[in-house]
């Protein structure tokens, strides 16, 4: 017979009491296991091995599964800055269990949590709920872009979403490039302002956006500007301002923090162009 602990790894690190006392561990035993610090008892009923990961035992100690925000940070998809709290997922009536260094976030949401955590897809409706539009939208993108959404998944997660929000999911593209990028097209998409993306433009390059063939956006979140890529960027603005273009670069500060200044040189270069022609 396997051990207690080989048996909790193979269904997934986490398991219930029950289940292990139908597989012939009786209380006796996993208390003494337990005791010997071979098993972990993280909540009443549920047992865990040292191998999961911390999020997920916090949140199964919290007494629900690890959601939202939490479960999309674990799969490197992008999201907005928030404080590190764990969101846990609690079904409704279920009472929280303080535990040590408690500060999770509680979602009292709809459905059966599971053990352990949620799939991205439910993290996703989750992050929604708790975030509004644009925090799911740069995250939806995100998740497409690092292929972790089925054509299935994609549509399970629009008819989950409140009727008024499920043109984010049609307007979502697989090929963003960053969060940044995301949460530019969709301010500007709010604002009427239609943008092409990764446009290559002969003598200049890739360059991230294009507005109506006169205005070049660049979102310079990701890349480190050393010497030769702000050389290389200089090269690119005159060779762009050569060909009538007007460059307008925004890094992750402005985009997240000051929006407002972004917004305002985005529609007075536009201004500016429609004026000149
Ligand atoms: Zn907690
Ligand atoms: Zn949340």
């Amino acid at each position: 017979m396997l051990s207690a602990h080989d048996t909790i790894q193979r269904l997934g690190g986490l398991a219930r009491g029950a289940h292990l006392q139908r597989l012939g561990f009786d209380r006796r035993a996993l208390s003494r296991m337990v005791a010997a610090g071979q098993i972990e008892r993280l909540r009443p009923g549920v047992f865990g091995v040292s191998q999961v990961a911390e999020d997920v035992r916090g949140a199964t100690r919290h007494g629900g599964a690890l959601t939202c925000v939490s479960v999309l940070r674990q799969h490197g998809i992008w999201t907005l800055p928030t404080e590190d709290a764990l969101h846990v997922w609690l079904a409704p009536g279920r009472h929280l269990l303080r535990h040590e260094n408690c500060t999770c976030v509680t979602h009292y949401y709809r459905g059966t949590p599971p053990l352990g955590s949620v799939s991205v897809a439910v993290a996703l409706v989750h992050l929604h709920r708790c975030s509004g539009d644009e925090a799911f939208f740069a995250a939806f993108e995100s998740a497409w872009r690092l292929g972790l959404l089925s054509r299935a998944a994609r549509s399970q997660i629009r008819a989950a979403l409140p009727q008024n929000s499920r043109w984010l999911v049609d307007l979502a593209r697989a090929d963003a490039d960053s969060g940044l990028e995301s949460l530019l097209r969709l301010r500007l998409h709010i604002l009427g302002i239609l943008l092409e993306c990764q446009v290559s433009i002969r003598g200049v390059g890739r360059v991230d956006f294009a507005i109506g063939g006169r205005v070049i956006l660049e979102a310079d979140g990701r890349r480190n500007h050393d010497g030769s890529l702000r050389h290389k960027d200089l090269v690119r603005d005159a060779a762009a301002s050569a060909l009538g273009y007007e460059t307008l670069r925004f890094d992750y500060a402005q985009i997240i923090h000051d929006w407002s200044t972004v917004q305002s040189a985005v529609v007075a270069a536009l201004q500016r162009s429609s004026e000149r022609r």
